[in-house]
């Protein structure tokens, strides 16, 4: 499954070991903590659990 990330809207893509779930996971796109339940294959709730600490924009 896929979810939202709910800081840079990246698919999050899940593997089937996330059908039952609860906890959090990392947006490999922009790094932000997301708190997730999934029960079932369904995913109950989302939310941001914590911002990024350091934005990846000071590489030039
Ligand atoms: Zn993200």
């Amino acid at each position: 499954m896929k979810i939202n990330c709910l800081s840079c809207g990246h698919k999050v893509d899940l593997d089937d070991m996330y059908d039952d779930y609860a906890g959090q996971v990392k947006c490999f796109a922009c790094g932000a903590i997301l708190e997730i339940k999934i029960e079932e294959g369904k995913l109950k709730s989302v939310k941001l659990a914590s911002r990024v600490a350091r934005p990846p924009d000071e590489e030039q």
